[in-house]
């Protein structure tokens, strides 16, 4: 349906403001806002001058078209030849990009010969009701009674001018005032940030200082508790006459308290190093089948239950792996002497399968006491121990799992965990079958025993007690500042075909290397005045000592640049820390063999 309500011809220019007065009222009594009302009269006057322009006269006719919903709609056309090329003379022309942005839609038909007509479509308020026709009669009827006067529209639009610079002087403060507010904002960012970046550098020398504080006095824990675990040893080994049956008792618990100690001491070191990104990942390839069962050997001393049965699972098509195995190993090690420690009885299962992504997940299923669904994430945090009449039974640091998870990200995987109170846990590790920062990694080529693999070269040695007549003896030259270390290490040396001499540090075993002559050299390192990284570096550079092979045995945990450096001039590298006497002689055997002493 469409109803005409009333039609302006354009001839003279003030026809424009005319119709643009018409449009105004007819807007006004189908009760458009003030807003809308003008809107309507700028689009339609915009487009009437256009036809003007264009083609001298047009005309404008104002409809209301439709029932529900109905809308209000301009013509405007003319009779010119129409727009040659409408899209770039017309469509992209001021008139009626405006109008566009103040009706709901404009339509344009334009053909050569024919004209060109708009369409201004505004759709009607959203809460009027639809105009009957009687109604629509009605504002047909007041239109024809109100003024045609453009001189009293011109007013009004020059009113409104004023009104528009009034107002857009008032966004223009506004704009001013927000853009004052906006830089105090960004200033109390700006300071919020410096303040962040404090805290942030602070907690990071904290962190470092924690890291540093935690190594150091790990290390200096670490000398006094490798001089009672060895002093141990040597007299449960009754190097010097037999104990009593109640002695044997005490020094074996002094033993184990020093043990459990250095576990404690070692646990910490490992997090607080991993924390400090100070850990070098050890890229080797190998195979899970080997990684079992050197996990098989190395926990069965754990084993001491009946009733709880240990299984490694089948590890059929698993690819070889290219990671560090020392940790693969350390996190398993970890995930199964928990689970044997929280089972009483049932199994212990440990398997591997292909994950997604090329990774692989290692997993330890337990029978035991099970986790709450509370404690799950807690005990991957530091020094977190679940309550639990058990746990006051076994022994543990609360420092296992979160060294785990550390590490597990550290070889760009992750830990997982799924347990159910009373029933049983599932530790799970995923890692990628290939480690990925390469740049950070040292491929693992050197046959030197950097102190890792002390568990395997425990099942190649062999006790021995044989002593050797004085002719054959070789000279070996122990430089170490610690008297109970160079006393420790004499004793492991009686055990071999060997005679030791000493130098209290390192200027003392310059010139002892270089007068005595040793067929070989134990070096400490961190030793007061001249480390051992110093002279080791000029017994190299003396023609008098530099054929002399250097072991280093020292307890200081080594980075990587500093391993590399060692390797490249001394024959292997021991670590004070062996567990056991008989390790630490094997140990010594193969490096003075690898010297070329010939034991
Ligand atoms: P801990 O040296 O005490 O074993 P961990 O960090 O390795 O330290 O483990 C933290 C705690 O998590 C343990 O004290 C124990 O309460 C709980 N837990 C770890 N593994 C298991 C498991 N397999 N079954 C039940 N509880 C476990």
């Amino acid at each position: 349906m469409i109803y005409p309500i009333l039609t302006v011809e354009i001839r003279f220019e003030q026809d424009i403001v005319l119709a643009r007065q018409r449009a105004r009222q007819i807007a006004n009594l189908l009760r458009f806002d003030i807003q809308e009302q003008t809107r309507i009269a700028t689009a339609v006057s915009e487009v009437a001058r256009n036809a003007f322009n264009y083609a001298g006269k047009g005309k404008v006719e104002f409809t209301i078209q439709g029932q529900f919903p109905q809308v209000f709609v301009t013509r405007i056309s003319d009779s010119s030849e129409g727009i040659a090329n409408l899209q770039t003379n017309f469509l992209n022309g001021m008139a009626l990009v405006a109008a566009r942005r103040l009706m709901d839609e404009v339509l344009v038909e334009s053909s050569l010969g024919r004209g060109t007509g708009v369409q201004l479509i505004k759709l009607f308020p959203k809460h009027a009701t639809s105009l009957s026709k009687a109604q629509l009669n009605q504002i047909v009827d007041q239109l024809v009674r109100l003024p045609k006067d453009t001189f009293a529209e011109v007013q009004q639009q020059n009113q409104e001018l004023l009104q528009t610079l009034e107002e857009l002087q008032k966004r223009q403060e506004e704009l001013v005032q927000l853009n004052q507010e906006l830089e105090d904002t960004n200033r109390g960012v700006i300071a919020l940030y410096a303040e962040l970046n404090d805290k942030a550098e602070s907690l990071k020398r904290a962190s470092e200082l924690k890291s540093r504080f935690l190594s150091n006095m790990s290390h200096e824990f670490r000398t006094p508790l490798n001089a009672i675990l060895s002093l141990s040893d040597m007299l449960l080994n009754h190097l010097d006459g037999d104990l009593t049956a109640e002695q044997e008792k005490q020094v074996t618990f002094i033993r184990k308290s020093a043990a459990s100690l250095t576990e404690l001491v070692n646990d910490l070191l490992d997090l607080a190093k991993v924390e400090a990104g100070k850990v070098d990942v050890r890229v080797s390839a190998f195979e899970v089948t080997d990684l079992f069962s050197a996990l098989r050997g190395m926990l069965r001393p754990l084993l001491t239950n009946n009733a709880v049965a240990l299984i490694f699972e089948e590890t059929n098509d698993m690819p070889t792996l290219k990671t560090d195995e020392g940790k693969v190993s350390q996190i398993m090690r970890n995930f199964i002497s928990n689970a044997l420690k929280y089972t009483e009885q049932g199994e212990v299962r440990v398997s591997a399968k292909r994950g997604e992504n090329q990774t692989v997940i290692f997993s330890v299923t337990d029978t035991g006491i099970g986790i709450a669904p509370e404690n799950q994430n807690r005990i991957f945090e530091e020094f977190v121990q679940v309550d639990h009449p058990l746990q006051k039974r076994v022994k543990g640091t609360g420092l296992g799992l979160p060294l785990c998870k550390k590490i597990a990200e550290l070889l760009g995987g992750s830990v997982e965990l799924q347990s159910t109170l009373g029933i049983g846990s599932t530790f799970s590790v995923t890692l990628p079958i290939v480690y990925h920062n390469f740049e950070l990694a040292i491929w693992d080529g050197v046959s030197s025993n950097n102190g890792e693999d002390e568990d395997n070269n425990m099942a190649k040695s062999q006790s021995q007690n044989i002593k050797y007549s004085s002719e054959n003896l070789k000279k070996i030259l122990i430089i170490d500042d610690e008297e109970v270390s160079r006393y420790t290490i004499k004793s492991w040396l009686a055990d071999l075909p060997c005679t030791a001499i000493e130098a209290i540090d390192g200027y003392q075993g310059l010139y002892r290397a270089r007068i005595e002559q040793p067929q070989a050299i134990l070096l400490d390192l961190l030793m007061p005045g001249l480390t051992g990284f110093t002279v080791l570096d000029q017994l190299k550079s003396d023609a008098a000592t530099s054929a002399i092979p250097v072991i280093i045995v020292s307890s200081k945990r080594l980075e990587a640049e500093e391993y590399q450096q060692l390797v490249a001039k001394a024959v292997a590298i021991i670590s004070k820390e062996s567990n056991s006497r008989e390790n630490a002689i094997a140990q010594l055997r193969e490096a003075l063999n690898q010297a070329g002493l010939n034991f």
